[in-house]
């Protein structure tokens, strides 16, 4: 396309590709000043059981407001601070403080957080993990550790190695944005997780095109099959929670249920403890 649109277009395309390269290096600058100047913080996603719809955990989701930037997406800013290494310093404050708010919510109720390939990849990890768990008095039963696949793709041996480490204190594994990606049914087999999460992609796309909900419903199948609890991500209609129920996911997590909030406490889907879905509907 550039080329037909002769070079004036060519220029432009520079010109913008020099703007996205210095915003970059900006956001890479910024990120690692964010966390001492306190503009880091996460929010807290349900993650609900479709039987019942009984809210048992909630996903830690980083957030990231800039004085001038404004709100930076985590799709914008996560890939920048993995290359830059940033990721270490900011995976570990997400750790701590996701530790830290989780000791206080109902008995029962666990935390997961999202764990990047660079903070897998440090031998060390699982050490970390269980010197923050000790640190903030958080039961590692009470922890769940998010990976894609493209984590496991790094290092398979360690990998293995780490994921058995976490898992032997208590810590649950689960396998992140299943079906994109890297996604492999043999990772089922050499990584024991605790939990599959389907890609919100098949559940947004499941009520019109029929593979997408033949997919949903395999994944799910496979699930109960190998033993492994299934959640659909991305719910965001009462159609789509009923279809997901109806094709066996034991889990789900979306807008329909719960948006990220910061303090779980003052939102909607709790005051103070668990309570179901069935509770606030009839509240
Ligand atoms: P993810 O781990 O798959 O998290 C789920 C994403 O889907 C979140 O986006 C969440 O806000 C969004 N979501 C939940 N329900 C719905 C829904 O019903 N509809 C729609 N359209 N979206 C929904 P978010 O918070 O923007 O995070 C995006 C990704 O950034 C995450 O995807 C995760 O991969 C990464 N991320 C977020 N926080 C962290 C973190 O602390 N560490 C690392 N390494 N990655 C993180
Ligand atoms: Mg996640
Ligand atoms: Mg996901
Ligand atoms: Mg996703």
């Amino acid at each position: 396309r550039a080329k037909s649109e002769g070079r004036g277009t060519v220029a432009h395309y520079s010109a913008e590709m020099d703007q996205d390269l210095q915003q970059r290096r900006r956001i890479e600058a910024e990120l690692r000043l964010a966390i001492r100047r306190k503009q880091l913080r996460l929010n807290f996603q349900p993650l609900v059981k479709t039987e019942s719809g009984a809210v048992v955990g909630y996903e830690a989701l980083l957030r990231w407001r800039h004085p001038e930037l404004g709100e930076v997406p985590p799709s914008t800013f996560i890939p920048i601070a993995e290359e830059s290494n940033a990721i270490l310093s900011i995976g570990e404050w997400v750790l701590r403080q996701a530790c830290r708010t989780a000791v206080s919510w109902p008995d029962g109720c666990s935390v997961a957080v999202n764990v990047s390939a660079i903070q897998f990849a440090r031998a060390n990890f699982a050490d970390k993990v269980f010197d923050i768990l000790r640190e903030t008095g958080l039961e590692p039963e009470r922890l769940e550790i998010e990976v894609t696949e493209t984590v496991l793709l790094q290092d398979e041996a360690q990998s293995r190695a780490i994921l058995n480490q976490l898992k032997a204190g208590g810590v649950r594994i689960v396998i992140d944005d299943f079906g994109t990606g890297y996604s492999s049914l043999s990772n089922l087999r050499t990584f024991q997780f605790d939990k599959i999460k389907i890609d919100r992609s098949f559940i947004a796309t499941m009520e019109t095109d029929r593979h997408a909900r033949a997919i949903v419903r395999s994944v799910a199948d496979l699930g109960r099959n190998i033993n492994v609890p299934v959640l659909a991500e991305g719910v965001e209609t009462a159609a789509q929670g009923e279809m997901i129920r109806a094709d066996g996911c034991t889990h789900a997590q979306g807008y329909y249920y719960g948006r990220p909030v910061e303090d779980i406490a003052a939102a909607a889907h709790t005051s103070g403890s668990v309570i179901s879905l069935a509770e606030r509907r009839s509240a």
